[in-house]
């Protein structure tokens, strides 16, 4: 390490850094085919730093500005109305007090925050659009501003309601969009690569590389086979001004808490995860993570932190947005478990 910095210049470093992370960003979001979490976070990590340091160094295409990958085209393609955005992290309570500290100098106040907490589910983000209570399509990220068209294969998931509970026009308005996240359970992981294995098959590397390649199939009855799940996490684009009676059941859909959001989301049919919490101090904040992190082995699905956000949405809307990532939320993320499983001994299907 002390050698490469030595023989480079900062600006060559942040040259292959670039280069590397590209590299690792198309295997993970296209091919599914990760290197370790802990060697891509490390290096971007790295780049983070010297970017801080060199500001003159921070460029527009730098893999710190960028959402996910790109949308593969065997599928067609969806533009997100509203960007599906990532999430920044921390690893360390100092650098969530950090975070909070940032944030109530940015709102001009001391006032304690209410928190939604939630697990940091590890598989895929999609975006599920309503019409008139139907689904009508449904999304990966993508890059964040476009996803690729899953729609056929979310129709295989047992648990997302191809039709949601309650009236148009009075529990819900006739447009909107759902944010949240595809996941393998580990028993059908677990099942799946038994199987393949058992037939002298490729197996996966872990459950969210499952998730990834089993939504991203152009076969959805194979999609059908793989028993996905989904928990909501958020809304997307909401509502069309297209009559008065809409734009009332629009204005009463919008709830001014992110909690209140999702209680109401799960009440139209679609599924949240049990472990929600609203925390009003930093003291419990500490405790949801411990909690999750002890919980981590016994819960029925894979996650890899915990993720954070400002409760109100109304200072959510005053908190914005950095290039790929809200000001609101902040994933506070487990101690990598990386050395688990290596990309030598596993193969992948894709
Ligand atoms: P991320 O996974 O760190 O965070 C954003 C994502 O979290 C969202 O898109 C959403 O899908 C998910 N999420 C889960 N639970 C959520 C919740 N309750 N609320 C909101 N969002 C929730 O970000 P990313 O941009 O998807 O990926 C970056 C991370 O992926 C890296 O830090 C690294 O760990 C991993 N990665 C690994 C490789 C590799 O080669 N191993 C390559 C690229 C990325």
């Amino acid at each position: 390490m002390t050698t490469i910095k030595s023989s480079q210049t900062q600006s060559e470093r942040v040259k292959q850094l670039h280069q590397e992370l590209n590299q690792y960003n198309y295997q993970y979001y296209v091919l599914d085919q990760p290197v370790p979490d802990a060697e891509y976070d490390r290096l971007l990590r790295e780049l983070q730093a010297i970017e801080q340091s060199h500001p003159e160094l921070k460029t527009i295409d730098s893999p710190t500005q960028k959402v996910g990958g790109e949308a593969i085209k065997a599928f067609t393609q969806v533009t997100h109305q509203v960007p599906m955005l990532s999430l920044d992290n921390v690893f360390s309570v100092d650098e969530w007090d950090a975070f909070v500290k940032r944030i109530q100098d940015r709102l001009g106040s001391d006032k304690k925050l209410i928190i939604c907490a939630e697990p940091k589910l590890d598989g895929l983000a999609v975006s599920l659009r309503y019409e008139q209570g139907v689904l009508v399509q449904a999304a990966t990220r993508g890059d964040g501003a476009t996803g690729e068209n899953i729609t056929e294969n979310i129709r295989t998931i047992k648990s997302i309601p191809l039709k949601l509970i309650g009236e148009c026009g009075i529990d819900y308005p006739d447009v909107f969009e759902v944010r949240g996240e595809v996941f393998m359970p580990k028993a059908s992981f677990e099942q799946l690569n038994k199987a393949a294995i058992k037939k002298g098959e490729k197996s996966f590397a872990n459950p969210r590389n499952a998730a990834a390649g089993s939504l991203r199939q152009l076969d959805s009855k194979i999609t059908a086979k793989r028993n996905l799940d989904f928990y909501a996490y958020g809304l997307g684009f909401v509502g069309n001004l297209s009559s008065e009676i809409m734009k009332d059941a629009r204005q009463a859909f919008l709830k001014p808490s992110h909690y209140q959001r999702l209680c109401q989301v799960k009440s139209l049919g679609l599924p949240m995860c049990p472990e929600v919490r609203l925390l009003s101090d930093q003291a419990q904040v500490q405790e949801f993570y411990q909690d999750i992190l002890n919980k981590r082995d016994e819960l029925s699905y894979e996650i890899d932190g915990t993720v954070l956000k400002v409760d109100d949405i109304a200072l959510q809307e005053r908190l914005g947005f950095v290039a790929r990532a809200p000001r609101w939320a902040m994933a506070y993320k487990f101690p990598a478990q990386e050395e688990l499983t290596t990309v030598d001994d596993v193969e992948f299907q894709v």
